[in-house]
């Protein structure tokens, strides 16, 4: 799928359909800087769930909830390819089954570097974990700017957009997102 220089190639024509002069100096390595930045945004397609979680998940008798707040991400919307980013907040209640802390935030980094729209973004980092660790409850709270919308002036107030995600399994209490803001 990936052939170095395809990307490069296809963004030196959108330069010139833009009007520019890919020649100039200031564009001269352009091209070659937004395949390397877009490949980057987008290694997650490259990783999948069992490359993060794989050796990191531990048995152990632990009931206090595992909260991981401020885990910062960088995202590109599918539907512009233009960055949103904020952070993502992380809690379960655990069932015997517990999971590296470190491991939450390269989850995050893992969905986040892909296409994604924030809602999607959201309940894949929940269901993962649901499904991995099966928590008594998990909850994941995603909080971003989406320079989409401020960029085109469809929003201007700046104000971060919230998008809870919570599930549990067979038993025990399920907690809110409410319960951690
Ligand atoms: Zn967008």
């Amino acid at each position: 799928m990936a052939e170095d220089g395809k990307i490069a190639s296809l963004v030196a024509e959108l330069l010139k359909e833009l009007g520019e002069d890919v020649q100039r100096e200031g564009l001269d390595k352009t091209p070659e800087r937004v395949e390397k930045a877009l490949r980057y945004f987008t290694a997650g397609y490259g990783q999948d769930v069992k490359d993060v979680l794989n050796g990191a998940m531990f048995v152990e008798e632990y009931d206090e909830m595992v909260i991981v707040k401020d885990i910062d991400f960088f995202s590109l919307c599918e539907h512009h390819l233009i960055p949103f980013f904020g952070r993502c907040h992380v809690a379960y209640m655990p069932n015997r089954k517990i999971v590296g802390l470190s491991k939450i935030p390269r989850l995050v980094e893992m969905f986040s570097r892909r296409l994604q729209v924030q809602e999607r973004l959201t309940t894949q980092i929940a269901n993962t974990l649901n499904e991995a660790l099966q928590p008594r409850g998990v909850a994941v709270v995603t909080e971003a700017i989406h320079l989409c919308m401020l960029m085109r002036g469809v929003d201007r107030t700046r104000k971060r957009s919230r998008r809870p995600c919570s599930g549990r399994s067979a038993t025990g209490p399920r907690p809110g997102p409410s319960s951690w803001s």
